[in-house]
């Protein structure tokens, strides 16, 4: 069964790097670490650097973990060390693989490198354009981690009547990536993501004979509101688009399914066979692939080009800590499962003079609590007005000392929750999980607020005035602090009361390579490489400054058409 989102999250902060093993056993001694070493001022003095985990040693866990060699510095020094989502085995080779190593040589027009939902859809593509195609994965299974799809024109969006006004969509883009994305790549999407959605639709309509009803709206999907038809959710600060529907398939099925359409289509699927190096003619143009089989190293010569579908880097702490700042890397845990992402795709195209996006990438970011509830940071003060999306309160929250913080709710919370339930927000999993997650185990929980701010280390004459304030302010029926719509607001008045210690979760890298809007990767005069194509989170130019969650299922919309349409490209139709 598909896990929910509070599971997840669970799993990951039980993941985290930096618990001792003897801790990490629950979320409860995870959450108590992290307030013991993050909050606690006098930690540092007892610090032992050669256990960068012991307790209270964050200073020493930061330098022992490398903070102070990363690329960017940071001047806090309550960070958590850089986290990565683990150890993957890194494919990509950089010396030279001698012909003598090469113990099988094949010629096609296209090798896709990676089959997640990029590889996925350029694969099919390549395959339905009449290209010989070969796709290759290094592990024994594709990836699939959401069964989303978006966009803003499809048929699926006309179907259930809904419309967005692209250029006010397109503004809500530049100000998320802080106007550094890349306006043709934008510009491109707009265009063509109506015709790759129907067409990737169609693709799975046939095979599981479904129709467009079987694909609703996300914001409706789980019957709280399921008339919700407006294109964005109002009751989210800065406008959390209405665009994304669900496909009616686990993740697991499509990444099964989808190597299946693939190879019915006519291409070839190899698995743990990973690319490791690209092949390049004395004039730098990309001509083939090396990979690597049980056999040993497979040469492909690619006579229309090879696509770089590799995903992020997730699992590749040094590059991480050369690519992210330390900031960003101070998570919580990760989400992701794909050990693959070792961003064996940005390296290879790097090593024959490809370039990335400018340093510091980001990542795509979830605060671990997805409900508004009241936040405060480790001076007992509130911070931001908590109905942003996700991506933007994920970066609030990093931008607090330490990168974390507490939200709090009060004894009668599932009463209350009500208020602040909109369509963006139940989409995500039932009232009973939100409420549960604030009010388990897990949770610092105390009958006065006094005593909560003990247990969380924080000042209690500054905690209790936030909360005494914004109870003022309920009262009011206004947030003259930070605009938190009034009607949205719960007293905390009721013990016992609950404190959970959160900082932000990352899903996956989102800084990749360079690309013109046909997915060719630039070179560092920022002109395309002949036969060199990525898509997906291997390629860069959307996701600057913050991936937007607010422009809901992006990522994955953007995966379908840029890989349709390398597909087209490659075979000579661009119209
Ligand atoms: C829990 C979770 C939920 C998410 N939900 C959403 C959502 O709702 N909407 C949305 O838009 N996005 C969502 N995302 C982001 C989404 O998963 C990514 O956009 C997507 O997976 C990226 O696709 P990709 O094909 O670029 O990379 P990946 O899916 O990472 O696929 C890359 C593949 O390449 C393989 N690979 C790596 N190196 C090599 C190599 N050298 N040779 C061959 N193969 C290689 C990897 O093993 C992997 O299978 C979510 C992510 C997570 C983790």
């Amino acid at each position: 069964m598909e896990k929910n989102y509070p599971e997840l999250a669970r799993e990951a902060m039980n993941r985290r790097t930096f618990i001792t093993a003897a801790s990490a056993s629950a979320a409860f001694a995870a959450a108590a670490s992290m307030a013991g070493v993050a909050l606690a001022d006098d930690a540092d003095k007892n610090a032992d650097a050669s256990k960068p985990h012991a307790e209270g040693s964050l200073a020493a866990a930061n330098q022992a973990a490398g903070t102070a060699n990363a690329c960017y510095p940071t001047n806090d020094p309550n960070l958590f060390p850089p986290c990565a989502a683990g150890e993957g085995d890194i494919a990509f080779v950089a010396e030279p693989i001698a012909d003598a190593d090469i113990v099988a040589t094949y010629d096609v027009d296209v090798v896709v490198c990676g089959l997640g939902p990029a590889g996925d859809a350029a694969a099919l593509s390549c395959a339905d354009h009449g290209l010989k195609t070969v796709a290759v994965e290094k592990r024994a299974i594709a990836n699939y981690c959401s069964a989303t799809l978006g966009g803003t024109n499809s048929k699926i969006h006309k179907h259930w009547g809904v419309e967005f006004d692209e250029a006010e969509w397109l503004h809500d883009a530049m100000v998320d990536n802080g106007f550094r994305g890349n306006f043709d790549l934008y510009k491109r999407y707009l265009e063509c993501n109506g015709e790759a959605v129907d067409w990737y639709v169609d693709h799975l309509m046939k095979a599981g004979d479904k129709t467009e009803d079987d694909f609703p709206l996300t914001f409706n999907a789980t019957g709280d509101f399921p008339d919700f038809r407006d294109p964005a959710d109002a009751t989210s600060l800065s406008r959390s688009w209405n665009t994304s529907f669900n496909l009616p398939f686990t993740p697991a099925d499509l990444s099964a399914l989808l190597p299946q359409l693939i190879e019915e289509a006519g291409a070839e699927v190899r698995y743990e066979c990973p690319a490791c190096q690209l092949v390049t003619d004395e004039n730098g143009a990309v001509t083939g692939v090396i990979v690597k089989s049980a056999e040993g190293y497979e040469k492909y010569n690619c006579a229309k080009g090879v696509v770089l579908a590799t995903g992020g880097y997730g699992f590749n702490l040094e590059k991480l800590q050369r690519c992210c700042r330390p900031r960003d890397l101070a998570l919580c845990g990760w989400m992701s499962p794909s050990t693959g992402n070792t961003g064996d795709g940005h390296e290879m195209a790097v090593a024959i003079g490809g370039i990335e996006d400018e340093y510091p990438h980001s990542l795509m970011l979830d605060p671990m609590q997805l409900m508004p509830y009241l936040r405060v940071n480790k001076l007992g003060k509130r911070f931001t007005p908590e109905y942003e999306p996700y991506n933007h309160l994920a970066c609030a929250i990093q931008a607090q000392p330490g990168a974390c913080d507490y939200y709090i709710v009060d004894g009668a919370i599932a009463d209350k929750i009500d208020a602040i339930w909109t369509p963006s927000s139940s989409c995500y999993g039932p009232k009973e999980v939100w409420v549960g997650a604030a009010t388990s185990e897990n949770a610092l929980k105390a009958d006065t607020l006094e005593e909560l701010a003990e247990l969380m280390g924080v000042p209690a004459d500054a905690f209790v005035a936030t909360i005494e304030h914004w109870n003022e302010m309920c009262d009011a029926g206004e947030d003259s602090d930070f605009h938190f719509p009034g009607a949205m607001m719960a007293k905390i008045d009721t013990p016992p009361f609950y404190a959970n210690l959160e900082g932000a979760e990352a899903l996956c890298t989102a800084g990749g390579l360079q690309v013109d809007i046909h997915s060719r990767v630039l070179n560092a005069d920022f002109q395309p490489i002949q036969g060199l194509f990525a898509v997906g989170l291997t390629s860069g130019g959307m996701f600057n400054n913050t991936y937007p969650h607010n422009l809901n299922c992006l990522s994955h919309t953007r995966n379908c058409t840029f890989g349709y349409l390398v597909g087209k490209y490659l075979s000579g139709d661009e119209s």
